[in-house]
């Protein structure tokens, strides 16, 4: 890192999508950047669920980011959880030590919302992180191998039962690739096992899934899972879950031995640091300069910034986050040479999901695509978007090996000693 003695220092929390995005937008304006993460690594969360759903392996979908940054002459990073913000004194508090700054980005994103759920929290896997996508990987093999071991059917259909909470992006995407795993890998791992007692269903509140896009592709996305053997709940919320697995609102209960919880993010605890009251969803609301209101010199981007455009806030999307860290940044680079800011203004590139081999859909601008046609482009852009050649290159060749031989190529059971899920439990 070049170091200049009066530079401003800019600090940045989060190495996630916003952060980066700043720090490469200041890599040549008068400032010195610290990224302050908890991990040190930068996550490509769109391909989390093929971690979780045992066809890539962590270090295809994430980068160090010492790697990313290094080229970055003005950049530097410490690794450490940031705990508080002294907004007066211009000074996080961090599980490290206190770090001080003379501009703030605030880019630390979301975590799960259990929305107060009775036993979601403590039963219910999450695919929020790369440890949660390695636990839920565990969790699927494992409950097979302890399905070896019964001949109580009632045990086994309760071991081979999944439900997904959440019909987003990530509920659906997981829901395809968990009924292929099993339909074109674990059965051959499995011949002696009893594959019709695997039920995989997927219970989402609202009308129907992938509430984002348009209602033809909705349609198509539910089709497409439902002839993988998906079962679809709409219209009806999760009240509790426990060993049994999920009742829901309308008095039915879903069986289930392994609970994926995929419903409701809000913004990260630093929230709370930085606003008395956070807006919805825990956000931090910023007017359109992303500022805090009383201390221009912090920023907020990414999941954790609430801001409005057109009467409704932005979703909490990677587009978004990335588009407001290369704003934040030309806005910085303005400061510090006395010019006035500009307002932020989000440009939609469009969504995609895919629903396993050969279906997907994406809605980019006023084309809308499903099946084959959608799976390709969702492919395409994903491999695109993918941080890295060698993690790009390895994706493709595990990609095309899974296509054509209809392998999975990382289902280990393997976790660091202590690490939920490693042992059999119940005498398994
Ligand atoms: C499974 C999954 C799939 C997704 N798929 C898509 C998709 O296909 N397309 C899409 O547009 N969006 C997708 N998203 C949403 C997308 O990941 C987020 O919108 C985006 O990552 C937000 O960027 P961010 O910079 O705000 O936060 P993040 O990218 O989450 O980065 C936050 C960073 O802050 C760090 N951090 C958090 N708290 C602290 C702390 N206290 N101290 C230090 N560091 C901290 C974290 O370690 C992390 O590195 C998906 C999300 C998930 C979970």
């Amino acid at each position: 890192m070049t170091s200049g003695v009066n530079r401003p220092r800019v600090v940045v929390v989060g190495a996630g999508f916003g952060g980066l995005s700043a720090v490469r937008g200041l890599r040549r304006a008068p400032v010195d950047t610290l990224v302050v993460d908890r991990h040190n690594y930068h996550l490509f969360t769109p391909l989390l669920y093929q971690v979780a759903s045992a066809l890539l392996d962590p270090s295809e979908i994430a980068r160090p980011a010492r790697a990313l940054l290094r080229r970055i002459g003005n950049a530097d990073l410490r690794v450490a959880r940031v705990e508080g913000v002294d907004l007066e004194a211009r000074r996080l508090h961090t599980s490290a030590a206190p770090v001080e700054y003379d501009y703030l980005v605030l880019a630390a994103g979301s975590v799960d919302n259990f929305f107060g759920i009775e036993g979601v929290e403590e039963r219910g896997f999450s695919l929020k992180d790369l440890g949660g996508a390695l636990a839920l990987r565990n969790r699927v093999l494992r409950q097979f191998e302890r399905a070896m071991w019964t001949d109580d059917a009632n045990q086994r259909r309760r071991l081979l039962s999944f439900a997904i909470v959440g019909g987003g992006p990530t509920g659906v995407e997981f829901a395809g690739a968990l009924s292929e795993l099993i339909a074109l890998v674990l059965r051959k791992d499995f011949p002696n096992l009893d594959i019709g007692a695997v039920r995989i269903a997927l219970v989402e509140a609202g009308d129907g899934l992938l509430a984002a896009f348009a209602p033809r592709l909705r349609r198509a996305a539910q089709r497409a899972l439902e002839r993988k053997g998906v079962e679809v709940r709409v219209r009806t919320s999760v009240t509790r879950a426990d060993e049994t697995g999920l009742l829901l609102a309308d008095g039915t209960h879903v069986e289930a031995g392994t609970v994926i919880w995929t419903a409701g993010v809000y913004g990260a605890d630093l929230a709370g640091a930085v606003v008395a009251r956070p807006a919805s969803a825990r956000r931090v609301a910023v007017g359109p300069t992303l500022q805090l209101a009383e201390h221009p010199e912090v920023f907020v981007i990414g999941d954790l910034a609430e801001v409005q455009q057109d009467g409704a806030p932005l979703p909490m999307l990677i587009p978004v986050a990335m588009q407001e860290g290369e704003h934040v940044a030309r806005s910085i680079a303005a400061m510090t040479a006395g010019q006035a800011l500009q307002p932020f203004r989000y440009h939609d590139p469009g969504i995609m999901a895919t629903i396993g081999r050969n279906s997907g859909v994406a809605q980019v601008g006023p084309f809308k695509l499903s099946g084959f046609i959608g799976w390709c482009a969702w492919l395409g852009l994903h491999l695109i978007k993918i941080i890295g050649f060698r993690n790009r290159l390895i994706v493709l060749i595990n990609w095309g090996w899974e296509y054509f031989r209809y392998d999975r190529p990382v289902r280990l059971i393997a976790a660091p000693r202590g690490a939920p899920d490693t042992a059999p439990p119940d005498g398994l």
